[in-house]
């Protein structure tokens, strides 16, 4: 295992960048940007290297860019409907900027801001203070993401302690694509989940959680991602896909396997938090010029390892306050294997 570490750039409030890179079996990319996966290299089923996640050669492409490729979310993954929730009584007020609702954290989330970097002996700890009211979440925050690399896996620990009540949901944003380019509609997924979070028509969770049995949600056997996804069922048709939140079993480890059938390679994700959003790119629209050119619709797919979405206004949903006397401790651990 070898890390190394150099400039990258400078952003537009002159502060500076890091590019760190940890290897063993496979090689990761890491920025302290936005706590950014820059690149993942990992081998195919005859030992060739390649590209496994979408990203940019240069801080500013991840400057310049709406798509949180690789970056960490927070202090709150995805959507808060009508950027409002309550904690004891009080109202908290925050970023509108996904129409009515509030995502990723706000205008200037965690994906935005440069993170203090300290290389390990195994990877890299990444550390960021957010004050009380930054992007209106009440709370000083101060949050932690430690990338370890051990082998064929990437294991990601998060933890955050506040000093005063608080709401947090912190992930990834990683798009992968195993076959380093071309539409992720080929791969194929499994995930260990009997359950996912309808939405409403503006993204948001109805409150309860329907069974993917009979629908084309159902990944308890690795099916093609795009098998189903023009079936024209209306929870596809609001995604404009997937972009839906899976209550994970959490009796397997690991509890999400992707397979590229061309190149044998396999992403095995294992994670402690309760649900995955399970996210084909949609969104994506060749505006952004990433690494091998216009980053295309459906051309990367997330698994976005989280608390269930708009959980503070979601009485019924596990809760995701954070009050001073706890911590928030989570990990999500990548493994990159292949399939004969
Ligand atoms: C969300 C999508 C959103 C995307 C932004 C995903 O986590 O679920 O709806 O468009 O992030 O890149």
């Amino acid at each position: 295992m070898e890390t190394t570490s150099e400039p990258w750039g400078i952003t537009p409030s002159g502060e500076r960048v890091k590019l760190f890179t940890l290897s063993d079996e496979i090689t990761v990319k890491i920025s302290n940007y936005g706590g950014t996966i820059v690149s993942i290299q990992a081998p195919d089923r005859s030992g060739r290297m390649g590209e496994v996640t979408l990203g940019f050669n240069t801080v500013d492409g991840y400057i310049n860019s709406d798509f949180y490729l690789g970056a960490t979310i927070g202090r709150y993954a995805n959507r808060i409907a009508n950027g409002e929730f309550y904690i004891d009584g009080e109202a908290y007020k925050l970023a509108q900027n996904n129409g009515p609702n509030h995502l990723h954290g706000g205008i200037k989330g965690y994906d935005k801001v440069v993170w203090d970097a300290e290389l390990l002996e195994s990877g890299l700890r990444l550390s960021y203070r957010s004050t009380d009211m930054e992007e209106g979440y009440p709370g000083t925050l101060e949050a932690s993401i430690t990338f370890t690399l051990r082998e064929d896996r990437l294991e990601v620990d998060y933890l955050a302690v506040t000093d005063n009540p608080t709401v947090v949901n912190l992930t990834n944003h990683a798009y992968f694509n195993l076959a380093g380019g071309g539409s992720v509609l080929r791969h194929r997924l499994w995930i260990d989940s009997d359950r996912y979070s309808p939405v409403g028509e503006n993204m948001i969770p109805l409150g309860k959680h329907d069974v993917v049995e009979g629908t084309p949600f159902d990944f308890r056997e690795a099916t093609e991602v795009g098998g189903r996804i023009n079936d024209g069922h209306v929870q596809l048709e609001r995604g404009g896909g997937y972009d839906h939140n899976y209550v994970l079993n959490q009796i397997s480890n690991p509890q999400i396997r992707v397979t590229e059938p061309e190149s044998g390679r396999t992403l095995e994700v294992s994670t402690t938090m309760p649900g995955v959003q399970f996210y084909t790119g949609n969104f994506l629209d060749g505006s952004d010029k990433g690494r091998n050119g216009p980053i295309n619709r459906r051309s990367g797919l997330c698994l976005e390892t989280q608390f269930f979405p708009d959980s503070p206004n979601q009485p019924d949903f596990p809760s995701t306050i954070l009050r001073p006397c706890e911590k928030y401790i989570e990990k999500t651990v990548y493994r990159f294997t292949t399939e004969s």
